[in-house]
């Protein structure tokens, strides 16, 4: 911990990969702008009968769409959103009148049943269950970039509690393949590969250096007293073989985690059955070490991968697939809504070493 957090930080701090974003961190006592979200009570049931996820409930889902293994019990099936919201063609597509631009609404919005048990949470799944999980993942997402040209991106995400999106409370993620890249992955694509332009190296594979090996102190000029210092991995939350989860500088939630792949990998399709098993790992103990500091938290995550199509085949070299884990600690206020300025009451430093700090050895 540094001096200065002892006596509050205020600041702005600018997201590196999107410039646009920006976060006022205020830790001093006191400022506590933010109301605090309900933490979920742990349902720990395996099997609900009125569940429609749960086994022995098939036919309370839409038509399956496939399901591992596929003989015997399911471990994962995935089905159509009974409630997409987007689906297929309709017959006003393309409408374009002055300024007003509409895109037909077609995609494909599906739900991936986890895992069998009602209220198990990510890191009580076995690490074996979630490689295959992200490999299916990566299957599905394949499929759909197939299947039809319009799809320009396939978002894989996950809601956990009410807050969070998640309607049915038996563990499902979701995948949404859309007509659109959404403007948050633009955004990294954009910059990212402006980054590339200027200094020929991708930004994310710079962050994951500086993370790892940084170490500076800043100082205060009138002064000279120290105004920062900034430890070898005092981002770094986890370490696997092959990746790395990091607290970022500068992000929108006070907890939120990326888990990157160490090497440089602009496409999640890309990843090898090695490099899954090392993600779960890693994604299977930084869950661990946020459920022991904020046990019971609502989040999302978002799997970000580059673009498929034309427009992003340059995009190889600057782009760095990742997965961001937001957890919904607070509620965000309207100066957040109405200002795009987001408020951490935590200093990311401060969070990235109580989450270090957590012991999970004994994890099974
Ligand atoms: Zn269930
Ligand atoms: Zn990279
Ligand atoms: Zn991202």
């Amino acid at each position: 911990m540094t001096n200065e957090s002892n006596k509050g930080v205020r600041e702005i701090r600018i997201n590196p990969i999107v410039p646009t974003e920006s976060v006022l961190v205020a830790t001093a006592r006191g400022m506590r702008p933010k109301k605090a979200e309900e933490r979920i009570e742990r349902d720990t049931r395996t099997h609900v009968d009125t569940c429609p996820f749960c086994r022995g409930n098939e036919d309370r889902t839409p038509p399956e769409i496939t399901r591992w293994p596929e003989q015997g019990d399911w471990e994962m099936r995935i089905v159509p959103n009974l409630y997409p919201v987007l689906g297929d063609d309709s017959p006003s597509s393309h409408i374009a009148f002055g300024l007003q631009q509409v895109i037909d609404g077609y995609g494909r919005h599906e739900v991936i049943i986890d895992h069998p048990d009602h209220g198990i949470i990510l890191h009580e799944m076995r690490e074996d269950h979630l490689s295959t999980l992200f490999a299916l993942f990566q299957r599905r997402m394949a499929e759909l970039y197939a299947s039809d040209r319009r799809l320009k991106y396939v978002l894989v995400f996950k809601n956990f509690g009410p807050a969070a999106g998640a309607s049915i409370p038996h563990t499902h993620s979701q995948i949404i393949a859309m007509p659109v890249v959404p403007e948050n992955v633009q955004n990294e694509v954009t910059h990212s590969r402006e980054h590339y332009r200027k200094f020929g190296q991708c930004i994310f594979c710079s962050l994951i250096d500086e993370a790892l090996t940084f170490e500076a102190t800043i100082y205060e000029r009138e002064t000279g007293q120290i105004r920062r210092k900034i430890h070898v991995g005092q981002y770094v939350i986890e370490r696997g073989e092959r990746f790395v989860a990091i607290k970022p500088f500068a992000s929108r939630f006070e907890w939120e985690i990326h888990i990157l792949p160490l090497a440089h990998e602009a496409d999640f399709l890309q990843a090898s059955a090695e490099d899954l098993a090392d993600f779960a790992r890693v994604l299977r103990r930084t869950m661990a070490r946020l459920d022991k500091v904020v046990g019971g938290v609502q989040f999302n995550f978002f799997l970000h991968s580059v673009p498929h199509g034309e427009d992003y085949e340059n995009c190889g070299d600057s782009y760095h697939w990742h997965l961001e884990i937001c957890p919904r600690t607070s509620i965000p206020t309207g100066f957040e809504l109405g200002s795009g300025l987001f408020v951490s009451t935590v200093s990311p430093e401060e969070a990235a070493e109580a989450l270090r700090q957590v012991e999970i050895d004994e994890l099974p």
